[in-house]
């Protein structure tokens, strides 16, 4: 089987792309089995970071590398908290907390009509930390951001996503049923499909 590194100490992510990749004979190692450390995510946009963090893990392991970087966008509040999203809240060194994230976005949107708002998840796959031309897959999921929060299913921001479709809100959907339709459901379809299309991994 061939090494594949996931820039991400996250068991959960790991699980779910060992799973997706086995079938690429990819033997799916987080970082933290070669001792790398977390990559700085300086950039504004998704794919900036997570090509930045798949960049660091493949130069530091001189193997393939898969990073991802998620988030959600408001419209009406231009995009925020996009790639700030785990941070949302926070002041300084405080550590990240979804429910200081959830109240501070309801504060925000207090008075506001407009409350579309989509998730965001991009995957970017390096053959080599140099590869000039890495596969990239995104997805989005579209809802609305309602006040009072429902469900007790998902994480983040999920209790205040309403899915108006689906009259319920991301965390009242079962877990296999939102990996479905996820953004990161999407993506993972996306880069699967890239995959098998590719000839050069
Ligand atoms: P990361 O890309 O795993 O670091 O996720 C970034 C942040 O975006 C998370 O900490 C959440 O705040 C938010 N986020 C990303 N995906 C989801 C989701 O599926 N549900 C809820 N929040 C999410």
């Amino acid at each position: 089987m061939k090494q594949l590194v996931l820039a991400s100490g996250n068991p959960g992510k790991l699980r779910e792309f060992a799973a997706l990749l086995a079938q690429f004979d990819f033997d799916v190692l987080p970082q933290s089995v070669f001792n790398v450390p977390e990559a700085d995510e300086p950039h504004c946009t998704f794919v900036e970071n997570a090509l930045a963090k798949a960049r660091h893990a493949s130069q530091l392991t001189n193997l393939p590398a898969l990073a991802d970087d998620s988030g959600i966008c408001i419209s009406a509040l231009g995009g925020a908290p996009g790639v700030y999203s785990a941070r949302f809240a926070c002041e300084g060194n405080e550590p990240k907390s979804d429910l200081r994230n959830n109240a501070k976005m309801i504060a925000q949107l207090a008075g506001v009509t407009d409350r579309r708002a989509h998730y965001v998840a991009v995957l970017v796959l390096l053959r080599c930390a140099d590869d000039p031309q890495p596969i990239i897959a995104q997805g989005e999921w579209h809802g609305e951001i309602v006040d009072t929060p429902r469900g007790d299913s998902g994480f983040g921001y999920d209790p205040h996503f309403y899915l108006p479709e689906l009259k319920m809100t991301a965390a009242e959907l079962a877990p296999a049923a939102k990996n479905r339709i996820s953004h990161r459901g999407k993506a993972l379809a996306q880069l699967i499909a890239m995959l098998r299309q590719d000839t050069a991994i």
